[in-house]
């Protein structure tokens, strides 16, 4: 014989109605957490009797609960509890002849575990179990009608409108004796049970059933809910709800942060453009000349549709593409790197600012959010990366198209500077052909390159191009040390996203999902694929000038297989986040790569600054700096 242990306690709530026809309420309910008993009657019976007999069941099933619950098995135990409350409102009617043929009915739900629970029931009340969205009966009416039914002498269709659909063929109470279904259910992380007499179910349609219990509210409210449509839905019998929460899943999968985190995240966004209203978001000069709702709602809301996707999917596009539109459209219209630094601050303060509310209410939730969105804000990071390294070779590019090969010493030298990546200044400073640039920017619209159909980048290089990047590619390869597989990959790998006419970012991930492989996440497993991506930068750089091509081709190659790069970095760095972000216990695994990003963000940012100011003294100031940011291929 099984004893029972210690009732799990599951959240729970339940509710009652006396509705908007009856003149008594003849439902009762049990929501007794501390001995795992939930149920709810339906009385019946002339005279206010089937009061008398919801109520007298109740008790007697309760006391039984309490009193046998370690001398019987949980499916024997809710049996004979029903059965006792059965008996007993059989005798109380003999006693007294107005109660005559009184009786109730009952769903009763014990938890035995907290993945347990067995169900207990006689008569037309049911229980449902919601789970992953979706809401199945527990129990089967025991009406005459349901019983016709199931014999085929009346159809589903017919039941619903049969004039008899609410006699029951058992009861409570009407004999001594009752047959009880006994269910037991095995519970999943985050279902939902409800028990509910016929007045939900009769004025309330399944849908609307699902969708409430689907809400994510709490049982309280959700009991609230319920009664109120069926109040809404006219209230013709007095109404009565148990919503039982099985445990939520523990807060470590993946799963959790896709669902939980990306539903929570969308719930607070109203917050979040609130926040980044209030730290100035609409002051930014990128926005600034559109009316401050349409600003907030152009870049606040887009990032928070690009961050929920990306929960959803796992994966890091939408965000990538976010940041991607926001800066080069910035860039391309002469928009200075300051201003989009300052935004993006001040979005990802914003969303900080939520993930801390978040987590002061519910800190596992909080703490899982946190590491979805710094990836999602790594991913930010990684894009403006790109695009500044972009801007860097474009600097490089608009050198050797104005100069010419090599005729300046120290042109060169920088060159190669940029071309090993090095640089040590820590201001940056502004070009003075980007502040006039800003400043013809008051009398343009902004915003345009917002519009998420976008491409990351354009596509159509012409055939001079793309035969300069073959060759570019063939050089460069036939100076890889054979045996070298895997550089010979990267480099493959980057004429393919150079030469991609979708300009899309899949590509990329293609690519660096094949250079990647399978590989441990660990620093001794990921930074060879670094640096890998590294030397093929430098060995297709290098080869670009072998190339005997025009300088504005040279330029073109250039622009082009280093833009490819950077996607290239970006999707495998994507890869290593993937790699390491999903498993619970490598969070702090997944922060640290994180931090080492922005390192590697801030060091790009310093040799950017370096780079800049290296040129404005050695490039003539006459020279057409302001158009450079046009893309042309
Ligand atoms: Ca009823």
């Amino acid at each position: 014989m099984t004893q029972l242990p210690a009732p799990p306690v599951l959240r729970a709530a339940g509710e009652t109605h006396i509705g908007k026809v009856r003149n008594a309420n003849e439902d009762a309910l049990i929501v007794e957490p501390q001995i795992g008993l939930y149920a709810v009657l339906d009385g019946m019976g002339g005279a206010s009797s089937g009061d008398v007999a919801s109520k007298l069941a109740r008790e007697t099933i309760r006391d039984f609960i309490l009193h046998r619950r370690r001398t019987l098995e949980p499916g024997a135990l809710i049996a004979a509890a029903l059965e006792a409350g059965s008996i007993a409102v059989f005798l109380a009617a003999q006693h007294q002849p107005d109660r005559h043929g009184m009786g109730t009915t009952a769903v009763a739900c014990l938890a035995v575990a907290p993945d347990r629970v067995v169900i207990g029931h006689v008569g037309d009340s049911r229980a449902y179990l919601w789970r992953a969205g979706r809401l199945q009966p527990l129990t089967r009416d025991h009406t005459v009608v349901a019983e016709l039914v199931i014999r085929g002498v009346v159809t589903p269709e017919e039941a619903r409108h049969h004039p008899h659909k609410n006699v029951l063929s058992r009861n409570l109470g009407g004999r001594a004796e009752t047959h009880v279904d006994v269910a037991e259910v095995e519970l999943a992380p985050g279902d939902r049970l409800l028990l509910c007499s016929d007045g939900l179910y009769n004025y309330v349609t399944a849908d609307s059933i699902q969708y409430l219990l689907g809400s994510g509210d709490a049982p309280e409210d959700v009991s609230r809910d319920l009664i109120d449509l069926a109040l809404r839905g006219g209230g013709g019998d007095n109404v009565s709800v148990v919503v039982i929460d099985a445990p939520a899943a523990a807060p470590s999968s993946t799963e959790m942060v896709r669902t939980s985190g990306a539903a929570t995240w969308w719930q607070n966004r109203q917050r979040f453009l609130r926040l980044a209203h209030d730290s100035g978001l609409t002051k930014n000069p990128i926005v600034r000349e559109l009316p401050a709702r349409e600003a907030l709602e152009l870049v606040g809301m887009s990032l928070c549709q690009a961050i929920y996707h990306d929960l959803e999917k796992s994966t890091g596009v939408n965000v990538w593409t976010f940041a991607q539109n926001l800066a080069a459209g910035w860039f391309e219209r002469g928009g200075d790197w300051s201003a989009v630094r300052a935004l993006i601050d001040i979005l990802s303060g914003a969303a900080r600012m939520v993930v801390e509310e978040i987590r002061s209410v519910d800190p596992k939730l909080g703490f899982l959010l946190d590491v979805a969105v710094s990836r999602a804000l790594i991913v930010v990071e990684l894009a403006l990366g790109g695009l500044l390294a972009e801007r860097l070779r474009r600097v490089e590019a608009d050198v050797i198209a104005l100069h010419g090969e090599a005729h300046d010493t120290r042109e060169h030298a920088t060159r190669e500077a940029i071309i090993r990546g090095r640089g040590h200044a820590r201001e940056s400073s502004v070009p003075a052909g980007d502040r006039d640039s800003e400043a013809q920017l008051v009398s343009r619209p902004t915003i345009p390159f917002l519009r998420p159909d976008r491409p990351v980048t354009s596509s159509g290089l012409s055939i001079d191009v793309r035969s300069a990047i073959g060759k570019t590619i063939t050089i460069a390869r036939a100076r890889i040390s054979s045996g070298d597989a895997a550089l010979d990959g990267a480099i493959q790998a980057l004429e393919t996203i150079a030469i991609d006419s979708g300009g899309n970012f899949a590509t990329a991930v293609l690519a660096a999902r094949q250079l990647y492989g399978v590989r441990s996440a660990d620093d001794s497993s990921i930074m060879p694929v670094f640096d890998t991506l590294d030397e093929a930068r430098g060995l297709v750089a290098t080869s670009v000038r072998q190339l005997r091509a025009s300088p504005q081709i040279a330029v073109r190659v250039l622009r082009a297989l280093s833009t490819a790069h950077q996607r290239l970095v970006g999707a495998a760095t994507g890869l290593v986040l993937e790699a390491v972000a999903p498993h619970g216990d490598r969070l702090r695994e997944a922060q640290a790569v994180t931090s080492r990003l922005r390192d590697a963000v801030a060091k790009a940012e310093r040799q950017r600054a370096d780079l800049e100011r290296r040129f404005a003294t050695i490039v003539d100031p006459n020279l057409p700096w302001g158009a450079r940011g046009a893309t042309e291929w």
